[in-house]
């Protein structure tokens, strides 16, 4: 997508937003809307931060470099609120929102139907059911809840307490009282998204909000690959007036033009390494003890062929999870948390050509996947990811025509929000899901006038939903308008 090269500041700007990924989009977007003058600026060839697409190893092939499927972007009230569709979005849902295959050619499966899902997992279908139904009953009431955290009075108050009495638990508790393993599998999988160890508070709600969004809103993904939600939201910007810049590093505060305030879509390391001494010495310290999570590693394939899944239903969700038993996911993340390489990663992978031909010129297929690793790990996870796709889909490795591999320094040097390529922007533990990157009731804005915090390094946190974009230019309008 074209844009405006050089820092070009013949204009005047209300507003300057630095990093376009989805929460600087969205900030942009929304005073844009308001009737700002917007200046976005963005260190990358282009928009997106962690929803751009790019042919990664052949011709032909389209590759989401970051997120590819998307609950939290469907469900996201700021997405809702924005016109994205004009702009060319397109949600794709596969057939059925996640496998999670086991050994011997067993399947569990979240569909889209509660009863669904509760029909596969036997013995475990009506623990299931009183598990989850009550939160997909209340339509977008818990989403909006769990999205907005810090908004007062909650609208919701009992249906939060409910939730965050379950949520609160560790995902191991959760599991050991499944008596399947497809149930017990298929939870802990979800609850690992969290990036925690599943033993550690708050991993059931992690897993209970993305078992929820798959029966509410589904697991998208964006036609054309997420580079497409991106393109949309710049295209609101540039319809509202803003003027997008990629291509240029921010390295100081100092040379960015005057406006009403300024909105970083940065972490807090990033945001201290360009602070021009304006930030006061105690908030200094505070983004300084702000605290990093483990990384990922990452591998896209060009493929010759669909996935030769053992359980060929696998081949009826876009994300699939190479983990194996509850117990074995949890070992697994708990190595990372540990500093350990685990020797069976849990996996998430997805096969986006299955459902979007544009990803792949015809009869060939893409394959997404990463694991999480210790912060900062240089180990190469190829052959580990690679055995656990060939566990549940022998003959994979046949497929591939080409990959591309990026650990947590190739994520950081792509991103500079990856810092040792935390994916989240900080860990999102107890403690950091509400201090983030304080405790306080407004945690985007800084203690100096104008100047204000957008990414995922404030509540709601990781994933594409632009939220933390939202609420930081609700403020904004609100303080400053
Ligand atoms: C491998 C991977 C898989 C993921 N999968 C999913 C998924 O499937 N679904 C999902 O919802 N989420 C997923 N995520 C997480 C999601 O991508 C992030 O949580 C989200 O992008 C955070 O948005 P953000 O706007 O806060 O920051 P980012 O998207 O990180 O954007 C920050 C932007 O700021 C720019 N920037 C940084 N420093 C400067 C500077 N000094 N000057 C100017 N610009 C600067 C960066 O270049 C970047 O474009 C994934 C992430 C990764 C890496």
């Amino acid at each position: 997508m074209a844009a405006e090269s050089g820092l070009k500041l013949d204009r005047e700007f209300d507003a300057v937003v630095v990093g376009a990924g989805p929460n600087g989009l969205v900030a942009a977007a929304t005073l844009g809307i308001a009737g700002w003058r917007v200046l976005l600026v963005e260190a990358g060839p282009e928009v997106g931060g962690g929803t751009r697409s790019e042919p990664l190893t052949l011709p032909g092939f389209v590759h989401d470099v970051c997120s590819a499927i998307h609950p939290l972007g469907a469900a996201s009230p700021a997405m809702r609120s924005l016109p994205l569709a004009e702009h060319g979005l397109e949600w794709i849902h596969p057939d059925m929102p996640l496998a999670h295959p086991l050994d011997g050619g067993r399947l569990a499966r979240l569909e889209r139907g509660v009863d669904a899902t509760a029909a596969g997992l036997g013995a475990d279908g009506r623990a299931y059911r009183r598990l989850v139904r009550p939160f997909v009953d209340s339509g977008t009431a818990l989403i909006d809840g769990l999205m907005s955290p810090l908004d007062l009075p909650p609208r919701h108050p009992l249906l939060l307490a409910r939730y965050g009495a379950v949520g609160v638990l560790p995902a191991t508790f959760v599991a050991r009282r499944f008596h399947t393993d497809e149930a017990a599998a298929l939870f802990s999988g979800l609850a690992a998204h969290s990036i925690l160890s599943l033993r550690a508070p708050v991993t059931t709600g992690f897993g209970l909000f993305l078992g929820v969004l798959a029966h509410s809103v589904g697991w998208p993904m964006a036609k054309g690959g997420s580079a497409a939600i991106a393109d949309a939201l710049a295209a609101i910007v540039r319809a509202n007036g803003g003027a997008i810049v990629c291509d240029h590093r921010v390295t100081s505060l100092r040379d960015l033009p005057p406006a009403r305030a300024t909105l970083l879509d940065l972490t807090p390391r990033q945001v201290l390494g360009i602070d021009d001494g304006r930030l006061p010495a105690r908030y200094r310290r505070t983004l300084e003890r702000f605290r990093y999570g483990p990384g990922v590693f990452k591998i896209d394939w060009a493929l010759d062929g669909p996935v030769p899944w053992t359980n060929p239903a696998a081949a009826r969700a876009a994300t699939v999870h190479l983990g194996g038993t509850g117990a074995e996911i949890a070992a697994s993340e708990g190595d990372v948390q540990r500093g350990r390489i685990p020797d069976r990663p849990f996996t998430l992978f997805v096969q986006p050509s299955s459902f979007d031909p544009t990803r792949a010129p015809a009869g060939k297929h893409t394959g997404w996947a990463y694991c999480h690793v210790p912060h900062g790990s240089t180990a190469d996870m190829t052959d580990a990811i690679e055995r656990q796709v060939e566990r549940f889909a022998p003959g994979f490795r046949d497929q591939v025509l080409a990959r591309h591999t990026m650990g947590p320094a190739e994520m950081e040097a792509h991103n500079a929000n990856y810092v040792g390529g935390d994916i989240n922007g900080g860990k999102s533990d107890l403690r950091q899901f509400f201090a983030r990157p304080r405790l306080s009731l407004h945690p985007w804005a800084t203690p100096t006038r104008g100047l204000y915090l957008c990414s995922s390094s404030t509540p709601p946190g990781g994933g594409v939903h632009g939220m933390c974009g939202w609420n930081a230019a609700k403020l904004v309008l609100r303080r400053e308008g």
